[in-house]
């Protein structure tokens, strides 16, 4: 078995909507991002390729690339569950942790898991995702973005 951990933060900006976990949320602000700056989704890539010992999101898919402007990050996902495979691994499960004073996340996680574990071809109840505010502390808790924390555990596919 592997393990693997991720974290990552993105800023509001002007705009009127948050992409998290794929869903889509309303909110009178959006992320500032090359892509379409899904947090929580670029949090567990970063635990999969750690996991997987192929570095980080950054090294696959470079900010500086044209080709991932406003790109989909489930797209991106998608891409590292195939060098997951490649490499001989499956997802055995992902904690996914969203600190964020701001907008209500309950309403979104089911979504969030399913969309997730349909890019990553597994059940459901292999993805956790908890949401949590800052009590109103540090950049979260002034509404000035989002931070989100990964843990995956990777299963060899021949065990
Ligand atoms: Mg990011």
């Amino acid at each position: 078995m592997r393990i693997g951990q991720g974290y990552d933060v993105h800023a509001f900006g002007v705009g009127d909507g948050l992409i998290l976990g794929g869903v889509n949320i309303p909110f009178d602000r959006a992320f500032v991002a090359h892509s379409d700056g899904d947090v929580l989704v670029h949090a567990l890539i970063d635990a999969l390729l750690g996991g997987l010992g192929l570095g980080d999101i950054g090294h696959h898919f470079p900010d500086t690339d044209e080709r991932y402007r406003g790109t989909d990050s489930l797209d991106l996902l998608s891409a590292v569950a195939e060098m997951m495979s490649a490499q001989g691994y499956s997802l055995g499960n992902a904690d996914l942790t969203i600190v964020a004073q701001a907008p209500k996340m309950a309403p979104y996680l089911e979504a969030m898991k399913l969309k997730i574990s349909i890019v990553l071809d597994c059940d459901s109840g292999q993805i956790n995702i908890k949401a949590t505010t800052t009590e109103r502390l540090g950049f979260t808790g002034r509404e000035e973005g989002i931070a989100c924390y990964a843990a995956v555990l990777l299963m060899p596919l021949d065990a």
